[in-house]
């Protein structure tokens, strides 16, 4: 039986822990670097990716979770969880993990007003469309040659966003040309397979 990691520090683990259940996956909380020896995988979840960056030193876990992509153990970061995984960033807080090839900018559909929920195909996981619900969810505005990308908002322009937009008033990403292409799901090819959900 597959054993799956969540990291349980902050944010929308216990969601996790219940999904992973829900579909009889052996699912444990991650606090200490110790919990993470006996794990197929881990996940990230979603959350305030400040507040995960800060308490990720504070428990010692960022040594130890690059070792386990290194060991070829696939991570999963959901929204703050793949802001964390990213090896760019748009500002200087959060310090992410560097684990995945991708750019990111927080918060980047604006203020937590401008959540929403959408529709999207995502083929390798199911046929049926799938309800992605984005709060206050990052924009992917550069993905790697490793990073293979399974969905984005407008549903297929490759590579996602490309251009870096500040965020200014009345800010509107969901109509703004450049953000149209915004990577939603990502897969981290190569030597390791981490999976990005923002
Ligand atoms: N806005 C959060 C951040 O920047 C991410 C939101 C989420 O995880 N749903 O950390």
């Amino acid at each position: 039986e597959l054993k799956i990691g969540v990291l349980a520090v902050q944010g929308d683990f216990a969601e996790h822990i219940a999904i992973l259940r829900s579909i009889d996956v052996e699912a444990r909380e991650v606090r200490l670097p110790e919990h993470l020896e006996a794990l197929d995988g881990l996940i990230i979840p979603g959350g305030e990716s400040t507040t995960l960056s800060r308490l990720m030193t504070i428990y010692d876990l960022r040594q130890s979770v690059a070792g386990m992509v290194a060991d070829g153990r696939p991570v999963w970061g959901t929204c703050a969880g793949m802001i964390m995984l990213a090896n760019e960033i748009t500002e200087q807080d959060p310090v992410p993990l560097g684990l995945m090839d991708i750019g990111v900018q927080r918060n980047a559909f604006g203020r937590q007003v401008d959540s929403f929920e959408q529709e999207l195909q995502i083929t390798p996981l199911s046929p049926e469309p799938y309800h992605c619900i984005f709060i206050r969810a990052p924009v992917v505005f550069r993905v790697g040659s490793s990073v293979e990308v399974l969905a984005s908002l407008d549903d297929g322009a490759p590579g996602g966003c490309t251009a870096r937009q500040p965020l200014g008033d009345g800010f509107s990403p969901r109509t703004h040309p450049r953000y149209a292409g915004a990577s939603v799901f990502l897969q981290y090819g190569g030597m390791n397979s981490s999976v990005a959900v923002p």
